[in-house]
């Protein structure tokens, strides 16, 4: 803390609290009650740069930026999906494309999507984002920066979080929970932690943390399969934390913290979809207060895959439905660009290679 300021690289304005900004503006001879106005223009009025903050003194807002810095993403591009029901953001730095958020807009109000690391090194078999080469994980203050972003790109308080795009939280797990952490602050942006949703791959210690961490948000998993061997074909890591594993992991998380969890499966043609996998879906989750989110596979160009018959995945829902699963189909908004992401990275990636 005494170091802010004096350091070699300038401190970010998405990982300052607002006492470490009162005491960089006090050393450049500000008033340090200014802080309190700009994290208001930051978590509550969607600022999205110091120029915009009019009510500062025009002194301030001009050197505000010699000594911090308003986030580190550049948006490289911006993509509004059918209907203006999604929007998908490219983030970069340098000109370089290193992460992609979603921002959805339901009818019960807009959901950011953020990614948590650049590449992912989980690898699934069916997923945009296996081929694109993990690089690192996202700094608590760039994942605080994707949501913000959003927020003041939309100039709009986006009411719930999913951690749903590139990277999987639990292989970056302090830096995400510090960004969820933030977020929640009740002197920042108070978002609530209900309305925060971890989706994983199933990483049963790391389930186990969060059962004790996350004081309330939702965790998620993705399933995907109901057998170890067509599991770890499409889940790699599966073959480190077998199916067993995580339902017992994901059945603790639900009873630990006396939440409702989401099992996510995604629906291949051919592959899953067909009424002996909904059955064998139904015994694993016997016991385990959850809801079934049923997705159908997104095709990514260069596999070979199909997207499941429509008639297929009422068969599949009505055998879920039958048995007292407690089931929804993933309304796709724009073409799907919710379960897209790592897409637009990976098409900017492939063009300028
Ligand atoms: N690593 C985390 C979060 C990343 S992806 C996880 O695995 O849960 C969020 C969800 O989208 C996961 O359920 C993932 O399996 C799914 N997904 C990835 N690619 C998809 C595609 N092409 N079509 C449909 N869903 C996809």
């Amino acid at each position: 803390m005494n170091d802010v300021g004096v350091h070699d690289e300038k401190p970010n304005i998405f990982d300052l609290t607002r006492e470490e900004l009162a005491f960089i503006l006090t050393e450049r001879g500000h008033k340090p009650y200014r802080a309190g106005q700009v994290m208001n223009w930051v978590y509550k009025r969607y600022a999205g740069s110091f120029q915009e903050m009019t009510d500062l003194p025009k002194a301030l807002r001009d050197d505000l930026p010699n000594w911090v810095e308003f986030g580190s993403l550049e948006l490289l591009k911006k993509q509004e999906g059918a209907g203006d029901q999604a929007k998908r953001y490219l983030w970069g730095s340098g000109g370089k494309p290193l992460v992609e958020s979603v921002l959805l807009k339901y009818k019960y109000g807009l959901t950011g999507c953020l990614s948590t690391q650049i590449g992912c090194p989980a690898g699934c078999a069916f997923c945009a984002s296996r081929h694109l080469g993990y690089e690192r994980g996202l700094s608590k203050a760039e994942i605080v920066e994707e949501f913000m972003r959003m927020c003041a790109d939309e100039k709009s308080r986006i009411g719930r979080l999913v951690f749903m795009g590139t990277g999987e939280p639990f292989l970056n797990y302090e830096n995400v929970m510090a960004a969820i952490d933030k977020l929640c602050d009740p002197d920042g942006y108070n978002l609530s932690r209900r309305r925060i949703t971890v989706s994983t791959v199933g990483i049963p210690e790391a389930m186990r943390e969060f059962a004790r961490d996350s004081r309330g948000v939702r965790l998620a998993l993705s399933l995907h399969a109901t057998r170890d061997g067509l599991r770890d074909r499409l889940i790699p890591l599966n073959r480190t934390y077998p199916i067993g594993e995580v339902m017992e992991a994901l059945g603790d998380y639900a009873r630990a913290t006396g939440q409702r969890v989401t099992v996510e499966y995604m629906l291949i043609s051919g592959v899953n979809d067909k009424k002996e996998d909904a059955r064998a879906l139904v015994a694993l989750v016997e016991g385990i207060d959850c809801l079934v989110n049923l997705i159908p596979w997104n095709p990514v160009p260069g596999l070979p895959w199909e997207r499941p018959d429509a008639e297929d995945v009422r068969a599949f829902k009505e055998v879920l439905e039958r048995n007292r699963v407690k089931v929804t189909l993933r309304r796709s908004l724009g073409g799907n660009i919710e379960a897209a992401c790592g897409q637009l990275r990976r098409e900017m990636t492939e063009r300028n290679r």
